[in-house]
């Protein structure tokens, strides 16, 4: 750092995306993107969107607003989109958490949280998973602050019930919920069924993961008006074009193929199955994962070890150093023939070890 960078962010720590390496060819099963490519509508879109880069940006978002409100069934003024689902977390951690609100979130769960925290110089509190990588939301409801939870959650793909989600939100009504909902669409069931019954519930969404839209940036956030009012304070405050032309008419054209979604995903859970059924006769311990990825270990070689030798070999997966977790490697589920090489490639990895 140079001695002018400001001393508000002396204890800052970035946070650490995937690696998306260029010297190789990976398998990449690191970062929870699709295997797929994005619908060709949504490609087509963009492409007729590029032809008037000259213009900004609607900053409204008006016509990918309208799709995407209708699509979930909610009214327009409900939804705010950002650039990424992450941009929407950070307008609610700069919106909802302060001194006498601090964000609250489990000790174990997706990374960006802390870092959020800590850039907007706010105070926060780590709640310790079950024993069994579990959230339980009674840990939670006598908190003073914000909470986030991710649900699924990251890096275990475990699932909230919707009905522990309705206990939290309706357990205090003066404490705003943001359910991280970037998983969902794999085998969750989402929180915006109650949006219009509480006023203090936030759902974020991605179009990164089950939309094949990663390098695209779009997300967006789901709330009761004055909500997305507040929220549109914030990111009018900082940059009102957070979405480009481009970005907003390919995630219309992906919303318009309703079809070539739905059929990706089920593809994600049909792979899952399969990988945790041959990775489980490998003798893996695995969480129940309702995302685009698998959280496993097994009792013969370490995390660490299992992802160099899966590296040195060609498929990269996710691997997180923190002591509760290390054992456990991140496997996103990409195409069949993706999953058949990864368990061939870890078949022989065990074998050497014999
Ligand atoms: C991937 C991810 C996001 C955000 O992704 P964007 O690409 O910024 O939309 C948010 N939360 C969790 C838990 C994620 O895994």
């Amino acid at each position: 750092m140079s001695k002018y960078f400001s001393k508000k962010f002396e204890n800052l720590t970035p946070y650490v995306p995937g690696e998306q390496p260029k010297e190789r060819n990976y398998i990449k099963l690191n970062t929870n993107e699709s295997p797929f490519p994005p619908s060709p509508y949504a490609v087509e879109f963009a492409q007729r969107a590029l032809k008037n880069l000259q213009l900004y940006s609607d900053p409204e978002c008006t016509f990918l607003t309208q799709s995407v409100a209708s699509d979930l069934g909610v009214n327009a003024d409900k939804v705010i989109m950002t650039n990424g689902s992450d941009e929407v977390l950070n307008f609610a951690f700069m919106a909802y958490c302060d001194k006498d609100t601090p964000a609250i979130f489990p000790d174990i769960s997706y990374g960006f949280y802390k870092v959020f925290a800590e850039i907007n110089n706010l105070p926060y509190e780590e709640i310790p998973l079950k024993a069994d990588f579990s959230i339980d939301v009674d840990d939670y409801i006598n908190k003073n602050g914000t909470v986030f939870i991710a649900n699924p959650n990251a890096p275990t793909g475990i699932l909230l019930p919707l009905s522990d989600i309705e206990r939290l939100v309706k357990s205090n009504p003066d404490r705003i919920v943001v359910i991280d909902e970037a998983y969902v669409d794999f085998g969750g069931q989402s929180a915006i069924t109650l949006i219009d019954k509480y006023q203090n519930l936030i759902v974020t969404r991605t179009f990164s993961k089950s939309r094949s839209m990663a390098g695209a940036r779009l997300g967006f956030g789901v709330a009761n008006r004055e909500i997305i009012a507040d929220l549109k304070a914030i990111k009018y405050s900082t940059n009102p074009y957070n979405v480009n032309s481009a970005t907003a008419a390919a995630g219309e054209g992906s919303v318009a193929d309703e079809d070539y979604f739905k059929e990706n995903c089920k593809k994600i859970i049909d792979n899952r199955a399969w990988t945790e059924k041959e990775l489980k006769s490998l003798g893996f311990e695995m969480t129940n994962s309702k995302a685009n990825f698998i959280f496993a270990k097994h009792d013969g070689i370490s995390g660490k070890e299992l992802y160099l030798k899966l590296k040195e070999r060609g498929i990269l997966v996710r691997h997180f150093d923190k002591e509760r977790i290390k054992e456990y490697n991140r496997i996103t589920i990409g195409s069949k023939i993706e999953m058949e090489t990864l368990i061939k490639t870890i078949k022989s990895i065990l074998e050497e070890l014999k």
